[in-house]
């Protein structure tokens, strides 16, 4: 079962976090391969997913927020699009957009940076926008400070975080067929509760990067830990091979229903919404062509089916009958 634990370095500014996804992540990986049209996910792709799904599932319990947590690529090279979303109860979904052939043995930079137009957002999409509201994203290149290419997506995350945060994080991604993990080891704000309540308190965050001595240990030993570790070895075992000597309190991990879990937030009025945004035109010309609109889910494969007659009342939905009720649903 999938699980996220929790713990914290006794007396030490410096928390941490391990993510297993198992059924949750197989769940999506058997969906993707089930659509005819996609196949499956090649295995680079497949791993860059699962890392970028793992991230996301540590970065979304690391914040206090009451919203969806997106953290997506958008590339340049044939993988246009990887995006992971996890809500603050830890359901969470996963797609990616390939076009073209990805090789069994592409890098980071041949899937989504081949020119260095790669980008990765971060967006907080809050659960009650009031009107006119726009969630918080931000961005950050797939290069490093001298214009080099990331390989790693940790890389390119810890950078994000740095950036967003001024705190330091160390990231250990990985994933195969049958699983995404990670680790995230963060150093906890100089102050208070938050670094997000007031400026003195993030210039002192600031002076205090990279210069922590107890972050600095627990991050390399972090560091040191092995992609195959990550993936072959259970929570326990992880935690005390690198930590033995520090003194870690760990919480009750969150698992089953209160745990990471696959769910998909699509729904028949939300796919009706967005053939409305389309125009009338072109859903009728759509509707020409095909005799119906037919709208899969990308992230978990269901079909949404649309006929001239259910089309028509997306766009005249209180049209009444000439028995005089509606035919809104
Ligand atoms: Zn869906």
């Amino acid at each position: 079962m999938s699980e996220l634990h929790k713990f914290l370095f006794d007396g030490l500014p410096v928390r941490g976090m391990v993510v297993r996804l198992t059924d949750t992540w197989t769940e999506m990986l058997r969906r993707r391969a089930s659509n005819t049209e996609s196949g499956a996910y090649a295995a680079p792709v497949q791993q860059l997913l699962g890392e970028l799904l793992a991230a996301a599932a540590l970065m979304q319990a690391n914040i206090k927020f009451d919203g969806a947590l997106v953290v997506q690529i958008s590339g340049d090279g044939p993988v246009k699009l990887a995006v992971a979303e996890v809500q603050p109860d830890l359901a969470m979904r996963a797609t990616a957009t390939v076009i073209g052939s990805v090789p069994a043995d592409a890098s980071l930079s041949a899937m989504v940076n081949v020119g260095n137009l790669g980008r990765c957002a971060i967006t907080l999409d809050p659960k009650n926008r009031f009107p006119g509201q726009q969630p918080y994203q931000g961005v950050v290149p797939l290069f490093g400070d001298r214009g080099e290419k990331l390989e790693k997506l940790s890389d390119v995350l810890q950078h994000y975080m740095l950036q967003s945060e001024q705190l330091d994080t160390t990231m250990v991604l990985a994933a195969n067929d049958t699983l995404a993990a990670g680790l995230l080891i963060q150093r906890l704000p100089s102050q208070g509760a938050g670094n997000l309540s007031g400026a003195t308190h993030r210039v002192r965050d600031e002076d205090e990067i990279g210069v922590n001595e107890h972050y600095n240990r627990i991050a390399l030993l972090a560091s040191s830990l092995k992609r195959e570790e990550l993936l072959g070895l259970d929570v326990d075992t992880i935690l005390r091979r690198l930590f033995w000597e520090e003194s870690v309190t760990r919480f009750e991990p969150l698992t089953g229903d209160t745990g990471p879990r696959f769910a998909c937030s699509c729904s028949r009025a939300k796919v009706g919404a967005m053939i409305v945004s389309l125009g009338v035109a072109e859903a009728e010309s759509i509707i020409e062509e095909r005799g119906e609109i037919e709208v899969a889910c990308e992230f978990c494969g269901v079909q949404y089916r649309f006929d001239p007659v259910d089309a028509a009342q997306l766009f005249h939905p209180a049209a009444a009958r000439p028995d005089g009720t509606s035919t809104a649903h």
